[in-house]
């Protein structure tokens, strides 16, 4: 295992510096205030080549390894875990088509993605199928005229008042079916042209039939920069070709999906770390008391020796995940689990303990370690919670 980075990496994480030193840090205060959609920083991104990292080379014209989109992401996330988390949701919607779609799907649901800055939603977790996706109720059934039908309805779903392409997991034949498909509905193109949603319900007519309908976004604790909403599918007519791969698979294609995701969000946990870290490192720096630095003090320096333990242990927990992957191995899984949880702590803990050392001013929406402990909680909870991580690790340990 090879810690260095080779050139082409350093010049990624040298262009995702300046980009979130530029254009995010300044501002990532006064713009999660104003809680409007992060447009202008999504379209910037874009241009740069920091999103849709996943499409593959025969689509997109080169290909991104899985230790360098984890370096962007992670990147991009010390600068904001919202916007992190809209630009990986792409795809986070859209490794399934390249993993298991044909080439004329990648070609026709990947193409627009490398064309121009679209979002992606990726449609799992439902009100009463939450850590446990198996309970979902959405379905398609099958037509005589050999389209499907898709209903059902999604939550907490990130994008959805934005995007221009849903991956659907759903039930076949029956909301109480065994097997589980996964569709794709592409709607019509929203962009930052296109008249802001704001707060309100987004209704879409579906071109081949049946509407989507949006519910308002959701009013969050953190990460206010990403979108969350509910979507809710009405009567939509679903092509075959819409279907990726085998309509009984769809289990197995999101749990390839999650095994790909959860070092992701590994990233963004560790991005988060990082910064409440650096901030609070700054901070006690600079900050005086009983005649001392904050740092100077025996038991606030043991606790930033902590804080950089975690963060540490978290990203050697990341780079082993990623490697698993590269190698195709096996146990990747429970490696993707286990960077998904060091993360998380990582940054629960550093945000949660760094607002303490900053005292009262921690407190305030002056500095960005509140923004942080607010944003932090999430890393636990999306993707899987903490508890369902340890239980695949549980059970391929034993
Ligand atoms: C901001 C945000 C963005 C999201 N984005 C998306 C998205 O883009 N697409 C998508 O499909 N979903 C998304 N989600 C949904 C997210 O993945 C789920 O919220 C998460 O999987 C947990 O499901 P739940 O909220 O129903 O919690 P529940 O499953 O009800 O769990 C609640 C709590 O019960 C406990 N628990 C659950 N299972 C176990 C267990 N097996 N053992 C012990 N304890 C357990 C845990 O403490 C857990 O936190 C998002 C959620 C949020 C808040």
């Amino acid at each position: 295992m090879d810690f260095s980075l080779n050139e082409s990496q350093l010049s990624y994480l040298d262009t995702v510096r300046k980009f979130v030193k530029n254009e995010v840090t300044p501002h990532i205060l006064e713009m999660e205030k104003s809680h409007v959609f992060p447009w202008d920083i999504i379209n910037k991104a874009w241009k740069t080549g920091l999103m849709n990292l996943s499409i593959p080379e025969s689509v997109k014209g080169y290909d991104i390894d899985s230790f360098t989109s984890a370096l962007i992401i992670q990147e991009l996330s010390y600068g904001d875990t919202g916007i992190s988390t809209s630009a990986m949701c792409n795809d986070l919607a859209n490794v399934v088509i390249g993993l298991h779609g044909t080439d004329e799907q990648k070609e026709l649901f990947l193409k627009p993605f490398v064309e121009k800055p679209v979002l992606a939603s990726f449609c799992l977790t439902e009100p009463n199928a939450g850590s446990d996706n198996s309970m979902m109720t959405s379905f398609i059934v099958k037509r005589e005229d050999g389209n499907y039908v898709l209903n059902g309805s999604k939550c907490f779903i990130t994008n959805a008042s934005y995007a221009s392409q849903f991956t659907v997991f759903c039930k076949t034949g029956k909301p109480t079916g065994n097997f589980i498909a996964c569709v794709i509905v592409p709607v019509e193109h929203v962009t930052s042209d296109s008249p802001d949603i704001g707060n309100s319900v987004r209704e879409i007519s579906v071109p081949s039939g049946g509407k989507i309908i949006i519910g308002k976004p959701e009013d969050k604790l953190g990460q206010r920069l990403s979108n969350t909403a509910s979507v809710t599918f009405e009567d939509v007519i679903i092509h075959p070709n819409q279907i990726i791969g085998d309509r009984r698979l769809g289990f197995k294609y999101a749990i390839d999906v999650l095994d790909y995701a959860r070092p992701m969000v590994a990233a963004i946990g560790l991005g988060l770390a990082k910064r409440a870290f650096a901030v609070t490192l700054e901070y006690t720096r600079e900050r005086k008391q009983f005649g001392s630095r904050i740092c100077d003090l025996p038991v606030a320096r043991e606790m930033l020796t902590t804080m950089w333990k975690k963060v540490e242990l978290a990203e050697m927990a990341l780079f082993k995940a990623i490697f698993k992957i590269q190698e195709k191995a096996k146990d990747a899984g429970i490696y993707a689990s286990l960077a998904k949880n060091t993360a998380a702590e990582a940054a629960v803990f550093c945000s949660t303990e760094g607002l303490h050392l900053h005292g009262g001013y921690g407190f305030t929406t002056d500095y960005e370690i509140s923004k942080l402990a607010r944003d932090a909680h999430i890393i636990d909870i999306y993707e899987g919670v903490r508890e369902v991580q340890n239980m695949i690790i549980g059970r391929e340990i034993v």
